[in-house]
């Protein structure tokens, strides 16, 4: 088994894989925590915002299968990681 925080990041369609069992499983969600910097929308002359939301998520998992916890944190525009592993 390789160490979790060395396991990059995966998810299937949007479903994240334990790091531990590396692959989607059955997974109790816990308390998750956003951070509160404030992105006040920026639109270019397309009407894109250029300035996301870049506010990052943390959710803690246990997963039903190997009875491990984890985290992952991130938002949509950068890329998601674990955590607390
Ligand atoms: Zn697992």
């Amino acid at each position: 088994m390789s160490e979790p925080k060395d396991f990059k990041y995966t998810e299937t369609n949007g479903i994240p894989v334990c790091p531990i069992c590396q692959i989607p499983t059955r997974r109790l969600g816990g308390v998750g925590t956003t951070t509160l910097m404030h992105f006040p929308p920026l639109y270019d002359e397309n009407g894109v915002n250029i300035n996301p939301n870049r506010n990052t998520s943390t959710c803690s998992y246990n997963c039903l299968k190997c009875g491990k916890s984890f985290g992952v944190s991130g938002n949509g525009y950068d890329s998601y990681k674990y955590s607390g592993l």
